[in-house]
């Protein structure tokens, strides 16, 4: 007393499907993205004085960033240590470079 294996029919509608030609690879694309040219950076650190707002210019430095390169700006930014001020990419959520800093004058009111 055995189960009698049916084979399967391996003729599947897929393999009637195949193009009948040669497949046309498609055209790699012409026009690679365009890098702009790096923004160089401040020479020097920038020296910020602590608690204190600026308006900053930035880009980011990550490749393949849709930001990469470009001068973007951020009107308000917050000096809280006086050492450091921080941007992050909105892109890559990555630290971007602030190449200047303009502190407000006159400063914003606190809320
Ligand atoms: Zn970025």
């Amino acid at each position: 007393m055995s189960i009698e294996d049916t084979p399967p029919n391996n003729t599947s509608a897929e393999d009637m499907n195949d193009p009948p030609g040669p497949i046309v690879e498609p055209d790699p694309d012409p026009e690679p993205q365009p890098v702009p040219d790096p923004i160089p950076g401040p020479t020097e650190p920038i020296p910020y004085e602590p608690q204190t707002w600026y308006s900053i210019t930035w880009t980011c430095r990550t490749a393949g960033c849709p930001n990469e390169n470009q001068e973007l700006s951020a009107p308000e930014m917050y000096s809280n240590d006086g050492k450091t001020l921080g941007v992050f990419c909105g892109r890559c959520n990555k630290k971007g470079t602030i190449l200047t800093a303009t502190k407000l004058d006159p400063q914003p009111e606190p809320e």
